[in-house]
């Protein structure tokens, strides 16, 4: 038999007309890696062998035994075949059953000894039988006859019974049995494979080498064993990606950006025109920003706080730096709402200088920039001397290109969608977490190539992302670690605390009253609807049921799906509370849904109060700023996520009004969910998150985009430890050899390894 190695494609060792070859495929499995690299989702333990006469009803368990009788029956009544066998040992004998495997009679001839696992069962007679038993014939010694006692032939290996037997996640018409079998079939013709994993990095962290951990990840003598493969992959993994990320810094650390020059008297006269002082971490935050500007190379940095801390402004001065320096700053929000409300911050800011130029240090501290604003929808400029005007957006983006506009804000279309820029010296990018790796090097790539044709040559713009998302500590250290960090850690001063109520059904009138009095105080409220799960959905209309069942929607339907019910159960609301409840305040809806302009013009309402009560789905989950909104509505609270209703909570509390949030349950038992409970008592964003973590992975984070790393990774995440051991070895580890020179294997799998990120 030749050899494969980790390359060679399927069809070598399970032969191209195997028709298991279109399911492997089905589940991405193309070559021998990727089969090896299909772990098992758990094991069954028939480590240990039990004689007939010891077997129990109810038992999972492995007999070794010889086949006294075997004969095949057809049902015509119930349309199958049942193979029924006689299985005997020394302390008796036993009946097996097997349906639809006709084909077995052929096998389990009688006399032929093997293990047999499986459930011990009851039948309707009260006779105790093996249902369905895997089976593995005793291999036959030579020389040996068949029927003869083949008892003896230890050292044999077994992978369907008689130890841990790995059970696979699973396509239709591809067993676990089957797949053990490639899996094996794989590991006869492999030759070992050199390890990538520097020996003394295994050794310090009691890891198995490559091929060890390979065959006990499948195969595993005990559970320790198994334990010790996973930490060994899960550790990989994360190795990888730590060793990516800090060679993707010491790539930007060897680019050039401009160096901009920062006028401390300018910069003060600005920060005295502001309606409020700074806060200290605000302050530190700037200057951490101001010095990384100063440099030639480019910054690579997260400002992240708490929702409300007042990140805008900050970026919003990292802009006005990169516009005084003659470079154009980029800045951009997730949503068109997020792009607008930057913008308006900007021009109240300008309104607000300008009210103040008089108390400026100079004339020059006043002079502000051209900003824009470019979305799919819409352009809007603002001119240096203040008048503003609508133009086409085919006018914006040729203004863009030709440096005209100094400081645009948009969606990420901007830079996703060629806009050029003439001098683009800084990238702002608000919510920064909702990106994947994927997505966020794809951007980056996209600001390094610098779209702007020739006039910043090779120089990179300098980048700042923010994000109101608390990010883990663990998360922070690996998928974020390209990443420096300015941290603001209190809030502006004279916020109060946002109440936080969990409501059960009962207390929903009350509720009711308590909103009606805030609206008639001046108040606003947002209503924010659940999130439905369609599966859930489909198991309520009785037909769709079973078919919903049988086949499962693609992730795509099942968005589309999710994203109808949301809006349906908006709408519903909307009625609801327009009609009914409160027929005499003004209530208004926004949706995923609504055209971008329409959603626009309904947030702009609402911020000047053209209505009391924005019934809304999860689009106000980021960023949105009205400080005069005071309570926080959630229906159905208990569907959502931590980190999602952490940040609808910080929908309110804005203003220097005393502020309300209200988990609303679907019932009474909800009330005493763990996950709302944390809310209510979580005092700081981090802790929340960390938590958030441990319930529910990663995946949270990326929220619907792909985060790119594979499962285990994900899953590894979790814990904090592995993420600081690997990312202790990778910085050692780089530290000594950065390119990895002297690590050929290794270097070589990192680029596999970050091939496969950027793999759709
Ligand atoms: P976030 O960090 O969640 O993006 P914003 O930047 O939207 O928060 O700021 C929230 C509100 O706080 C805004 O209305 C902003 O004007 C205000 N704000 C920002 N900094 C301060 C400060 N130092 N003192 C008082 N108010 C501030
Ligand atoms: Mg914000």
């Amino acid at each position: 038999m030749p050899q494969v190695s980790f390359a060679t494609p399927l069809y070598e060792v399970i032969g191209a007309r195997s028709p298991s070859l279109r399911r492997f495929e089905k589940m991405g499995i193309r070559t021998i890696r990727d089969l090896l690299w299909h772990f098992p989702a758990r094991y069954e333990d028939f480590t240990r062998t039990y004689s007939v006469a010891e077997l129990e009803p109810g038992q999972m368990a492995t007999v070794r035994a010889t086949v006294e009788d075997v004969h095949v029956r057809h049902s015509f009544r119930r349309h199958m075949s049942i193979v029924e066998a006689t299985l005997g040992d020394a302390s008796g004998s036993i009946r097996a059953v097997w349906f639809n495997q006709p084909y077995l009679a052929n096998t389990l001839r009688p006399g032929r000894e093997a293990n047999f696992s499986g459930k011990a069962s009851i039948s309707d007679e009260g006779e105790l039988y093996l249902n369905n038993p895997t089976y593995e014939l005793l291999r036959l010694r030579p020389g040996m006859r068949e029927g003869e006692d083949a008892d003896g032939n230890d050292g044999q290996e077994f992978s369907h019974t008689g130890r841990l037997v790995p059970v696979y996640p699973e396509t239709q018409g591809l067993t676990s049995r089957g797949i053990r079998f490639a899996i094996q079939q794989a590991f006869r013709r492999l030759p070992p494979q050199k390890e990538w994993i520097p020996e003394a990095i295994l050794e310090s962290f009691s890891l198995p080498p490559l091929m060890d951990a390979l065959h006990a990840i499948h195969f595993p003598r005990t559970a320790e064993e198994a334990a010790a493969a996973r930490a060994r992959f899960s550790f990989e993994d994360l190795f990888l990606l730590q060793i990516i990320t800090l060679q993707e810094k010491l790539t930007l650390a060897a680019q050039h950006a401009p160096s901009m020059s920062v006028d401390l008297e300018w910069m003060k006269g600005l920060l005295a025109m502001l309606p409020f002082a700074l806060t200290p971490s605000q302050k530190r935050s700037l200057w951490e920003i101001i010095q990384d500007m100063e440099r030639a190379h480019p910054m690579h940095r997260l400002l992240q706080g708490d929702v409300g801390s007042g990140k805008t402004i900050v970026a919003a001065l990292a802009a006005l730096i990169a516009a005084r320096n003659g470079h154009q700053a980029a800045f951009m929000a997730p949503t068109e709402i997020l792009a607008r409300q930057h913008f308006e911050t900007m021009k109240t800011l300008f309104a607000n200088f300008e009210k103040n130029r008089e108390a400026a240090a100079g004339d020059d501290a006043a002079a502000l920039p051209t900003i824009g604003l470019l979305t799919a929808s819409s352009a809007l400029v603002r001119y240096h001397d203040g008048l503003e005007s609508h133009i086409t957006k085919k006018e914006a983006t040729a203004k863009a290109s030709a440096g005209a506009i100094p400081i645009v804000f948009g969606t990420h279309a901007l830079i996703q969608r060629n806009v050029a820029f003439k001098n683009l010296g800084l990238v702002v990018i608000d919510e920064q977490h909702r990106f994947g790796v994927h997505q966020r090097a794809e951007l980056l790539g996209k600001t390094a190539a610098g779209h702007a044709p020739g006039a910043t040559g090779v120089l990179v713009p300098h980048f700042l992302s923010m994000s109101a998302t608390p990010i883990p500590r663990t998360l922070m250290l690996s998928v974020f670690g390209d990443l420096d960090l300015s941290l603001i850690t209190e809030l502006p001063a004279g916020r109060k605390p946002i109440d936080t109520k969990i409501v059960p059904p009962a207390e929903r009138a009350a509720a009711y009253r308590f909103i009606e009095k805030e609206v008639a105080a001046g108040r606003q409220v947002f209503v924010i609807c659940p999130r439905i799960d369609p599966a859930e959905e489909d198991a309520k209309d009785d037909g769709g049921a079973a078919k919903g069942a049988a086949r499962p929607a693609s992730p795509a339907r099942q968005r589309a799906l999710a994203s109808a019910l949301e809006l349906k159960s908006v709408k519903e609301e909307f009625e609801k509370l327009s009609t009914e409840i409160f027929p005499d305040l003004r209530v208004a809806m926004l949706h995923g849904q609504m055209k971008a302009k329409e959603k626009e013009e309904v947030m702009r309402q609402f911020k000047d109060h053209a209505f009391d009560i924005l019934v809304a789905t999860s689009v106000v989950e980021v960023g949105v700023d009205v400080p005069n909104a005071t309570i926080m509505m959630i229906e159905g609270a208990e569907r959502f996520g931590l980190a999602q209703l952490y940040q609808f909570r910080g929908r309110v509390g804005r203003g220097a009004h005393a502020s309300y949030c209200f988990l609303m349950t679907t019932t009474a038992a909800h009330a005493t969910n763990g996950r709302l409970k944390a809310i209510v008592e979580a005092k700081n964003g981090f802790e929340l998150a960390e938590k958030d973590l441990q319930l529910r992975g990663p995946g949270q984070f990326f929220g619907e985009q792909q985060s790119g790393l594979p499962d285990i990774a994900m899953e590894a995440l979790r814990d904090p430890e592995l993420v600081r051991h690997s990312r202790d070895a990778a910085a050692a580890l780089i530290k000594t050899d950065p390119r990895l020179a002297r690590s050929p294997a290794l270097r070589r799998h990192v680029v596999e390894f970050r091939a496969g990120l950027h793999r759709e």
